[in-house]
């Protein structure tokens, strides 16, 4: 059980609709895919759904880009782990963090790719190698990105139909705008829908953010992520409103939960498979929020089902992990329906639909990451850099 190769292709697949937040400069579904083989025909994938403009607070941390993730990959962390033994992610990430500091989406690919490998040549699924599957189901987030106010408001009431429970819409931009959206959303979907804003950062200081959440509240809010930029501001915002703040963009490793838990600035963490640099490090940022007392998701980058598979396998895995996920309900073309609920794409590059049960996605208990990648359809989207 040894890996003999590592290799990194560019991936685009076609979106349903333009996707955005505030920030957003290049189109999701652009990503970076890691092919990994074992001395016995195996075969794991990982992916670094990098976008340049996404980071955490005050350049803290920064965004990659599928070529960065390639330099960085090409250069350094394939030659570092070559050859190395299967089925050991702690001696992957240590040789990792030895040759190149920070690039935790290059790491993240790697370690996906490397779990996935190594499930693979066990026989067992990657939860197994995370500690065992602690739930069943990943409930999805349908993610309501940017978008008119009527359109959003059709779109929540079809999600609703379709037995999605949890829908989060993205706000930031403008207060006024951001307390309607949210108004007609409630109108439309009724009591039993939870609703969540993500501002991305967006509003200009803590009393912006304070005021417009307040005005919010009145159509009941399941949690308001990241309204502002830095640990203090948002502990500034979560003192002053009802509403449970959820980090984000101030949490990406175990070491900014332990400052948000000290500072009591939110009481929800958005855990990433990738900001970390992995599912070894997800793992890590759980644990130390759970030992904290605070509730967390799993969240993403809207992966394609490549990387999306290791965003189930965390949520699966992590006792922490207990509010619904904004994961996509990854679906090849040839599967698609009318649904639209958890659909970011119009293809898929795994080959076969996650399935979805009563707005739940089912956890594989297939070898490595679940279900197989389709090496036809990543051909098919394979572009140049
Ligand atoms: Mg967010």
């Amino acid at each position: 059980m040894k890996l003999v190769s590592t290799e990194t292709l560019l991936v685009q697949i076609p979106t349903r609709r333009e996707h955005k937040w505030t920030g957003l400069t290049e189109p999701i579904g652009r990503y970076l895919l890691v092919r990994m083989t074992d001395d016995e025909g195996h075969v794991g994938w990982g992916e670094a759904p990098a976008l340049k403009d996404w980071g955490g607070e005050y350049g803290r941390y920064f965004g990659e880009s599928p070529s960065i993730v390639r330099l960085v990959i090409g250069q350094y962390l394939a030659p570092a782990v070559a050859d190395m033994e299967l089925a050991n992610p702690a001696e992957l990430h240590a040789r990792m963090d030895r040759v190149i500091k920070g690039y935790p989406y290059a790491k993240a690919a790697m370690d996906f790719a490397y779990y996935d490998l190594s499930a693979r040549a066990l026989g067992v699924p990657v939860t197994t190698l995370l500690g065992g599957i602690f739930r069943e189901r990943v409930a999805v987030t349908h993610s309501i990105g940017l978008l008119g106010i009527e359109e959003a408001v059709r779109e929540c009431a079809k999600v609703a139909a379709e037995g999605i429970r949890t829908i989060k819409i993205k706000v930031g931009q403008d207060p006024q705008r951001d307390v309607e959206i949210v108004r007609e959303i409630r109108a439309a979907v009724g009591n039993a829908i939870d609703l969540c804003v993500d501002a991305n950062e967006g509003y200009a200081s803590p009393g912006e953010a304070i005021t417009t959440i307040r005005r919010m509240e009145a159509y009941r809010l399941k949690y308001a992520e990241q309204p502002v930029m830095g640990i203090e501001r948002l502990a500034e915002v979560s003192r002053a409103i009802d509403t449970p703040v959820m980090a984000d963009e101030s949490a990406w490793n175990a070491h900014d939960v332990i400052q948000i838990a000290e500072r009591r600035a939110a009481e929800i963490v958005s855990v990433y498979t990738t900001k970390p640099g992995g599912l070894y490090r997800a793992m890590e940022v759980a644990a130390v929020a759970r030992a904290a007392g605070l509730l967390a998701n799993v969240n993403g980058s809207v992966e394609t089902g490549v990387g999306n598979r290791a965003n189930i396998a965390l949520a699966a895995a992590a006792p922490a992990a207990s509010l619904s996920c904004v994961v996509p309900v990854s679906t090849p073309a040839d599967h698609l329906g009318s649904q639209i609920g958890g659909i970011y794409y119009r293809d898929d590059l795994i080959s076969a639909p996650m399935r979805l049960i009563d707005g739940a996605i089912e956890v594989s208990r297939e070898p490595g990451l679940g279900i197989a990648v389709d090496e036809a359809k990543i051909a098919q989207y394979r572009i140049a850099d």
